[in-house]
């Protein structure tokens, strides 16, 4: 029978010590903390060798008195929480009170700290988990914790350790976290003889910003705030031309310490959807403020995952707060950098305009202007002359919607509805009046005047953007409408890409393509969406098999519907070189209002480009 014992404290600790301590990276971070959370004014890091060799960090904080320093490395003692009611609002970043304990069991410790109302400062040293008596020392008022030697007596973990620049490359994203969330600390990181970062105390965050990541990205944010009643989430997030190949540059706090989660990075990928070019990530500083009892915090040793008690409500009031302010703001690729200028109106107002701009926009209106932008009423003569035999069951679908004379949208005047007067973009869309002057150019452009110069659109991102937009809607609601095939078209696949149809078919159906097993490779298409009448439905097939073949599956099922998404609503979108009636250049011009987006096709590419008056007045050098 095994004997049940209880483990030593030194056991405990290292143990406690695997979870917290990864690699040097997780000393400074937790050092840092603690110097925050005494009230530091100043804290200085200083690391050999990547940290590996000795990690020291200096603060000018609140300090320990003499009689309390053996405690502050003992196990599960800390001066931040007294009771397990307490778990549920801690504010401070620290709490577990295994940190210190852990540090110390692992590497060759020592602390020195000075109280400000003591006259003298005490230090100690821990070895080899021993702590070593506590002696009187000369310090100025503040804390200094030297770490030597990390996981000199676990040669697992030191084993795992990389290069001395890669766990420098960790010191570093510690700090940064930590002295992004503090801008009014003055913080200083130093690697073996070089200083790496000095940051003086600021007022402004953007100006810390601005220090760690440089002026590009500091110039390039756009402000957001938003809260009710749970959450309050402020910050800025990058315009899209800045965006980077991960997500790394997502910087999300909360209650004033740095989080991972999964949920909050999925909004920020739908709220920047068709912003970003395929494979780009959004860039943003965010801080979420939370009652601290609504929040777990307590669910992962290094406190990175929080649990929140209603992670949904936290989810959509980030992605709507977002998707607002990008309604609200001038993303408009300009022929020049966007300069900071003050935009016209308050925040408040903006967002009061654009809840305005969708209430007046009911379900009804939108689905009948949507009509008159439809492609399928763009049916090509080809189409039209029946050279490709396409049959249709009746009753399927409305056929006016297909036939080329869809019920008009009666007097619904979207324009006077309040679409036009959208004071808080400076590029707002041509009003109705410009949109008539609009000249078309190569069959691709589009030029027109507005109230601040000119715009030049590409009518085939543009159309392809409404579209998009559109098709979106109607996929998530279910309600993409379908031609069903009189005969159903066998197409003939390898046997990879038949497998992979197959397994795509409700993500198919979605998006009104039905398809279903013919025998040996060869897939049959039942029907396809309604507003493809122009595309062949095998040829549909060839490139939506294109994008589920090389798309992957799993995790990233979402973003391969949308890649079939954008696939729909390039093929049913004008093309550059199609020539535009003026009647259809208006309705083109005016849906542009209305789009969530106007400035940028489901790929990221810019769909408009605004030229000033102004800076068309300094170019011709009339100013
Ligand atoms: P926790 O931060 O979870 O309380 P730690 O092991 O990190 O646990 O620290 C233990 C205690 O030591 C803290 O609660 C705090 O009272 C004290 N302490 C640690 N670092 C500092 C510091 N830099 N300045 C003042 N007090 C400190
Ligand atoms: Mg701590």
């Amino acid at each position: 029978m095994p004997e049940i014992k209880q483990l030593p404290p030194g056991v405990i600790n290292k143990i406690a010590a695997g979870e917290v301590i990864e690699r040097p990276a997780s000393v400074v971070k937790e050092l840092m903390e603690n110097s925050v959370d005494a009230g530091s004014t100043r804290v200085d890091v200083g690391v050999r060798q990547g940290g590996v060799e000795a990690i020291r960090i200096t603060d000018d904080g609140c300090g320990i008195a003499a009689d309390q320093l053996p405690l502050a490395v003992a196990s599960h003692a800390t001066s931040k929480i007294r009771s397990a009611d307490d778990l549920f609002a801690v504010s401070t970043l620290g709490f577990r009170g295994e940190a210190l304990a852990s540090i110390a069991e692992i590497s060759e410790f020592s602390l020195r700290s000075r109280p400000h109302d003591a006259e003298s400062g005490a230090e100690f040293e821990v070895i080899g988990g021993q702590i070593q008596p506590v002696a009187p020392c000369g310090c100025p008022p503040g804390t200094t914790i030297e770490v030597r030697n990390l996981f000199y007596n676990t040669p697992v973990r030191r084993k795992f350790l990389r290069t001395t620049q890669t766990e420098m490359g960790h010191v570093s994203e510690a700090f940064q976290r930590i002295a992004l969330a503090h801008p009014n600390v003055h913080f200083q990181l130093r690697h073996n003889d070089r200083t790496l970062q000095e940051l003086a105390p600021v007022d402004r965050w953007k100006d810390r910003i601005a220090a760690l990541f440089g002026a590009e990205i500091a110039e390039n944010l756009i402000w957001v705030e938003g809260d009710d009643a749970h959450v309050k989430i402020y910050g800025y997030v990058a315009d899209p031309q800045v965006s980077r190949a991960n997500n790394r540059m997502q910087y999300l706090f909360l209650n004033g310490r740095h989080i991972r989660d999964r949920a909050l990075q999925h909004a920020l990928s739908e709220a920047y959807r068709g912003l970003l070019m395929t494979g780009r990530h959004a860039v943003c500083f965010l801080h979420l403020q939370i009652s601290p009892e609504t929040v777990d915090v307590n669910v992962h040793p290094t406190k990175m995952e929080v649990r929140f008690q209603d992670s949904g409500r936290v989810y959509s009031r980030l992605l709507g707060m977002l998707r607002n302010r990008f309604l609200t703001t001038d993303l408009t690729a300009r022929s020049e950098p966007p300069t900071s200028k003050p935009p016209a109106t308050t925040y408040e107002q903006q967002l009061a305009q654009a809840q305005g701009r969708r209430d007046e926009l009911s379900d009804w209106s939108r689905q009948q202007f949507n009509r008159a932008v439809d492609p399928a009423h763009r049916a090509p003569a080809s189409w039209r002359q029946d050279e490709f035999p396409l049959s249709f069951e009746r009753g399927q679908i409305d056929p006016a919607a297909l036939q080329g004379s869809p019920p008009q949208p009666t007097d619904v005047d979207l324009t006077a509805g309040g679409v036009a007067g959208d004071a808080g973009t400076t590029a707002a869309g041509p009003s109705t009046s410009a949109a008539s002057h609009a000249i078309q150019l190569h069959n691709r452009y589009l030029v027109t005047e507005t109230p601040e110069g000119m715009i030049v659109i590409d009518q085939h991102a543009l159309h392809e953007r409404i579209l998009y937009e559109q098709i979106r809607e109607k996929v998530l609601a279910g309600s993409l409408e379908s031609q069903r095939l009189l005969t159903p078209e066998p197409v003939a696949l390898t046997a990879a890409e038949a497998a992979a149809v197959l397994d795509a078919r409700e993500m198919l159906a979605k998006l009104a393509i039905d398809v279903e097993p013919f025998g040996g490779d060869t897939v049959l298409v039942r029907s396809y969406p309604a507003i493809l009448a122009n595309v062949r439905p095998a040829e549909l097939l060839r490139q939506a098999v294109e994008l589920l073949v090389d798309g992957g599956q799993g995790p990233q099922k979402r973003d391969l519907l949308d890649d079939l998404l954008n696939m729909v609503s390039c093929k049913a979108a004008i093309k550059a070189g199609d020539h535009l009636a003026p009647e259809e250049i208006d309705a083109l011009l005016e849906r542009r209002e209305v789009c969530q987006d106007a400035h940028h096709c489901p790929h990221g590419r810019p769909t408009a480009l605004v030229f000033t008056r102004d800076e068309l007045d300094k170019r011709f050098k009339r100013i």
